[in-house]
């Protein structure tokens, strides 16, 4: 007998001819989180399973971050031939718990000698008469005891659920802008969930900005990496293109002026990295910059897809799921960012873009792109090795 966890997957993409591979990348992700807890894995009937770890709880942590897991349970592993070994147990584990319950049997294994409806009917009557506090309600039970028999019996009554998603990796490719703010973190999470990898830009504005906030973002694309895995984060010098739209530009279009470089320096940064789109964190009308106009003002400046997962969110939404993936508290840290410094009194919510390239024109783009990126940092970002 020992400890072990039932690992539930998604069906819905791991049918057709892509199986193995998908299946294999969902693997070798869920070795890389349990590597450090020495945790062996195996795939089964339908499930994945992790034994022998060190910890079980930081164990069941790492394994629900993982991209494409539905859920995770931790399991008794009994010998099936014994019945009464079976019930022992069950009973054993719910001996701690109040309320309703109700057996639940699945028995993948069809030469058992037991039919699933007799493996939950003499469970049942075990558990009720070797605990207190218990009744039997097979509706609406407050806790299920799921008795699995496949290769030998699984006991679980917990279950937590996982991020569900997509194994990391099967999806390509994107560059994401990372600023140190609630929403590009979150809009990170999202495009990964979906099995995209990512690489990530930060612009800094040294010494407007400090390297505390620098700090802030590199322990971001941390917290990501916990789900993602490596990230690589390239931090851009943007002083010398901020100070220069500041001086030279309109001061109610400098704000979208700012964006459009920085689309442009992560696009050439997504070019070397092989990613084929960018990510941001806007959402409509959130502020000025995030109009309708101003949007599509942004894009006509790079040919890749500009994805933004959170479009359509509410902050409120963006503030929800930014708690519940684990970021908020870093991105509510105080330190400034390059586009709070220079902002405007009233920018531009209507731009025109005829206008937006008249107003940049008297900026010597190439030059001031080019010094950006010779004077760019790549930061590997690996999981667990906190930058703060
Ligand atoms: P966030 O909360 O992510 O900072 P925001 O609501 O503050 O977003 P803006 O500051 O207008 O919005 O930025 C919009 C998007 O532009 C961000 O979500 C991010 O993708 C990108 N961005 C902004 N500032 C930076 C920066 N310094 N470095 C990299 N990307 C940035
Ligand atoms: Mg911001």
């Amino acid at each position: 007998m020992r400890d072990v966890l039932l690992v539930r997957y998604g069906e819905v993409f791991l049918k057709g001819t892509n199986r193995p591979y998908f299946m294999k990348k969902l693997l070798d992700h869920v070795k890389e989180a349990v590597a450090p807890v020495h945790g062996k894995v195996w795939l089964g009937e339908g499930r994945i399973y992790v034994a022998d770890f060190t910890d079980m709880e930081e164990c069941i942590r790492r394994v629900t971050k993982v991209f494409g897991i539905h859920s995770v349970s931790p399991a008794a592993e009994v010998e099936k031939e014994d019945f009464s070994l079976i019930c022992r147990k069950a009973a054993e584990m719910m001996s701690g718990l109040t309320g309703t319950f109700k057996v639940l049997a699945r028995r993948s294994d069809k030469r058992y000698p037991l039919a699933s409806p007799e493996i939950m009917m003499q469970a049942g009557g075990y558990i009720l008469t070797h605990t207190k506090g218990l009744t039997v309600d097979v509706h609406n039970p407050e806790h299920v005891m799921m008795i699995e028999i496949r290769e030998k019996a699984y006991l679980s009554v917990l279950r937590y659920p996982g991020q569900g998603g997509m194994p990391m990796g099967t999806n390509g490719r994107a560059c994401l802008l990372l600023s140190g703010g609630i929403d590009s973190p979150v809009a990170g999470y999202m495009i990964a969930k979906r099995g995209v990898e990512i690489c990530c830009v930060h612009y800094h504005s040294f010494p407007y900005t400090s390297e505390r906030a620098r700090e802030k973002v590199l322990e971001l694309a941390r917290e990501l990496s916990d789900y993602c895995g490596p990230i690589r984060v390239y931090v851009v010098p943007f002083t010398e293109i901020q100070m220069e739209i500041h001086a030279k530009c309109p001061d109610n279009n400098t704000t979208l002026i700012m964006r459009r470089y920085m689309m442009r320096i992560a696009e050439q940064i997504a070019r070397q990295e092989g990613a084929t789109a960018l990510v941001t964190g806007e959402s409509i009308g959130q502020v000025a910059s995030q109009t309708m106009d101003a949007l599509v003002c942004t894009d006509q400046v790079v040919s890749m897809p500009v994805f933004r997962p959170l479009i359509g969110m509410d902050k409120s939404e963006i503030i929800e799921r930014a708690e519940k993936i684990g970021t908020f508290a870093t991105s509510s840290l105080p330190y400034e960012d390059c586009c709070t410094i220079f902002t405007p009194k009233h920018p531009t919510t209507h731009p025109i873009p005829k206008q937006i390239e008249e107003s940049e024109s008297v900026l010597e783009r190439e030059a001031l792109i080019k010094r950006a990126i010779a004077g760019t940092e790549c930061v590997r970002i690996n999981p667990g090795e906190s930058e703060i």
